[in-house]
């Protein structure tokens, strides 16, 4: 198991983050421009009237968390450009063990080793 990355690769990462940084926005973009049509304007106006909130606010949830899925996808992203910039990318930010090759090929922006990211996982679920 190598230790680092080559060059090569580290551009291979870089560009397969900044392709999914690019298409994360375009479906946040998607997504807002949809939310703000008058369809979606109308529907709310109707729902108010009806003085069914439920339905509203199971719709703003789903569209709210929508795009805070998004956003969190962003900021790995953002963190892993960040780590290749400085050197540290591949390796666990938590425990700093080494990522490996074939979990950054399945998730360029990955930034914990699979033990960890289990951790991580328990804990929020917790929480
Ligand atoms: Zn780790």
């Amino acid at each position: 198991m190598p230790k680092s990355l080559t060059d090569k690769e580290l551009e291979n990462f870089k560009d397969k983050l900044l392709r999914q940084k690019e298409e994360t926005w375009d479906e946040i973009m998607d997504d807002l421009k949809h939310d703000a049509s008058e369809e979606y304007h109308d529907f709310l106006q109707m729902v108010c009237d009806q003085v069914d909130y439920a339905l509203a606010e199971l719709k703003e949830e789903t569209v709210f968390s929508f795009i805070e899925h998004k956003y969190r996808e962003l900021e790995k992203i953002e963190q892993a450009l960040t780590r290749i910039e400085s050197g540290a990318y591949g390796h666990c930010m938590d425990c700093g063990g080494w990522i490996g090759g074939a979990r950054l090929e399945v998730m360029p922006a990955a930034v914990r080793c699979r033990k960890c990211q289990e951790e991580l996982e328990k804990f929020d679920r917790v929480h």
